[in-house]
């Protein structure tokens, strides 16, 4: 039974982003669709978010979530930033079709929601200022994989969505995303400041960072040390999130600098993909014609996005030596945290020097074979369970027929097993089968559950959004999700319209 009023949904907004002044946002209200309609609902956030057990259950929710009716108390605006575009610098951006509603405290935290597809704001540029059910199922089901994989991202609570026209290469159909995320500030936001030598607009934005999101370094005296400090933390953060992309198999598409957020999150899922054949060269983006956000290349892109940073941030920090000091962070970092990330796939536990040789060794062969990435590491995690009861041959016999050139396989096995000597096999195993997933969102299951869902059957992307938020569990009954792709999924075309 839908309940049709919302008074008992008055959330306690709060408005902290425009309390820093115009110069940072225009107020903007949301564009109405027709005959809007629920799509799918994060009923999981929503607990974690403490709404009212009935709050996705409500008509007048779905219609506020949709922008047909502004939630009373909250200020909707949209923000402005710049950024480099496939490393050119691009001007002035913005949040063309997101607008955010205002935070309020939930039980994980300060938490801002952003409408995605809410209609133009002045920030639109040549867009519609809408966002299609495709992208957007894109986006709530990735943001949640993410999620369910331990891997930093902003999240989505529902998918509303309308018949009303919207045209990309083809005509399609409107839907809004309501995202969340403690907050959706972006590497472009400071650039932008930076750029147009607004100086004090920039240390207010980068304080408003600091005392929302980076607390701990008010302790440091406010000046220089305070934003090289911050400038280190972000390229920590930053480091991490590429370590946890690259084992995963992630590939972003799109790493603008305006699509980096200054928490270290996954944001903006457009064109990504996880890769199914690992193929280090692998470029998700059909409009990425130089292959700059190819999967191997995404670390160093962070860098140069990072340095971009600092280059925004160099008014405050003064001096050029101590901003460069800040960036090695991620230099110095990102290697051994990406060699741990590896190390836990393989079940070596704690890193050590020759390991590296280990993981550069199995990922060329993963490369030269391209071997399915995830299927990979599945089966690798079960291998090293039944070492426990069988000899190395038979515990790694489906891992070996993965292998055409079976003889690279059987040259680096007994490397393998010498590292791993004495272990603990069920243990390692049991390590391997929570860091291995058993589902991602590969292109084709996405795609099916938007072909279901565009013939308004939402069971698909219902079923999906369960398996991606808990991958690492078995799921007997969605075993299909956990097979080779069909060979159609490589003709998936994925570009930056959504
Ligand atoms: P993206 O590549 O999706 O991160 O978007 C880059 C910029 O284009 C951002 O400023 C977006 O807000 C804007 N943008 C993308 N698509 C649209 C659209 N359909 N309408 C308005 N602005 C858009
Ligand atoms: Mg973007």
């Amino acid at each position: 039974m839908q309940s049709e009023s919302a008074t008992e949904f008055t959330l306690n907004w709060q408005h902290p982003y425009q309390a820093l002044g115009e110069v940072f946002y225009t107020s903007v209200q949301p564009t109405p669709l027709t005959q809007a309609h629920w799509v799918s609902r994060n009923h999981l956030l929503s607990q974690q978010l403490g709404l009212p057990a009935d709050f996705l259950h409500n008509h007048t929710v779905m219609q506020m979530l949709t922008g047909n009716h502004v939630w009373p108390d909250t200020q909707p605006f949209a923000s402005v930033y710049s950024g480099h575009q496939f490393g050119v610098w691009a001007g002035q951006l913005g949040d063309g079709r997101a607008l955010s509603l205002g935070a309020i405290h939930t039980p994980i935290g300060m938490q801002e929601f952003q409408l995605k597809g809410a209609g133009m704001t002045p920030y639109s540029r040549m867009g519609d200022g809408r966002a299609v059910l495709r992208s957007s199922i894109r986006e709530y089901l990735c943001s949640e994989a993410m999620y369910g994989l331990g891997i930093p991202t902003t999240r989505a609570l529902c998918i509303t969505a309308s018949p009303d026209r919207v045209l990309r290469e083809e005509i399609e159909t409107a839907a809004v995303v309501t995202r969340v995320a403690p907050c959706f500030l972006r590497f472009g936001h400071l650039q932008h400041f930076a750029a147009i030598g607004d100086n004090a607009a920039l240390k207010q934005l980068t304080d408003h960072l600091v005392h929302k999101h980076f607390p701990h370094l008010l302790e440091l005296t406010e000046g220089p040390a305070r934003y090289t400090t911050l400038l280190a933390e972000i390229s920590q953060l930053t480091a991490e999130l590429l370590a946890k992309w690259q084992a995963v198999g992630f590939c972003h598409g799109v790493m603008n600098t305006d699509n980096m957020s200054l928490l270290g999150l996954t944001i903006d899922y457009g064109p990504f993909q996880f890769l199914d054949s690992f193929d280090p060269g692998h470029i998700c983006n059909h409009s990425d014609h130089q292959g700059r956000y190819a999967y191997a290349r995404q670390p160093q892109v962070a860098y140069w996005n990072l340095f971009c940073l600092g280059q925004a941030l160099l008014p405050l920090i003064e001096d050029q030596d101590l901003a460069v000091q800040s960036l090695e962070t991620f230099k110095n970092n990102y290697p051994l945290l990406a060699d741990q990330a590896f190390a836990n796939k393989l079940g070596l536990g704690d890193l050590q020097t020759s390991d590296h040789v280990l993981i550069e060794s199995v990922l060329q062969l993963l490369a030269r074979e391209k071997t399915d990435f995830t299927i990979f590491w599945r089966r690798m995690s079960h291998a090293v369970g039944r070492l426990h009861t069988h000899t190395p041959d038979q515990a790694f016999e489906p891992v070996r027929a993965m292998f055409i050139q079976a003889d690279s396989w059987d040259a680096w096995l007994p490397d393998y097993m010498e590292r791993m000597h004495g272990t603990d096999w069920l243990a390692a195993s049991e390590r391997m089968l929570k860091t291995n997933p058993k589902f991602v969102l590969r292109n084709h299951l996405g795609e099916q559950a938007i072909q279901q869902a565009k013939m308004g059957d939402f069971s698909g992307v219902d079923d999906l959004l369960k398996l991606l938020q808990t991958p690492f569990d078995e799921h007997p009954a969605f075993e299909q999700f956990a097979g080779f792709p069909p060979d159609w999924a490589s003709t998936i075309s994925i570009s930056c319209s959504s």
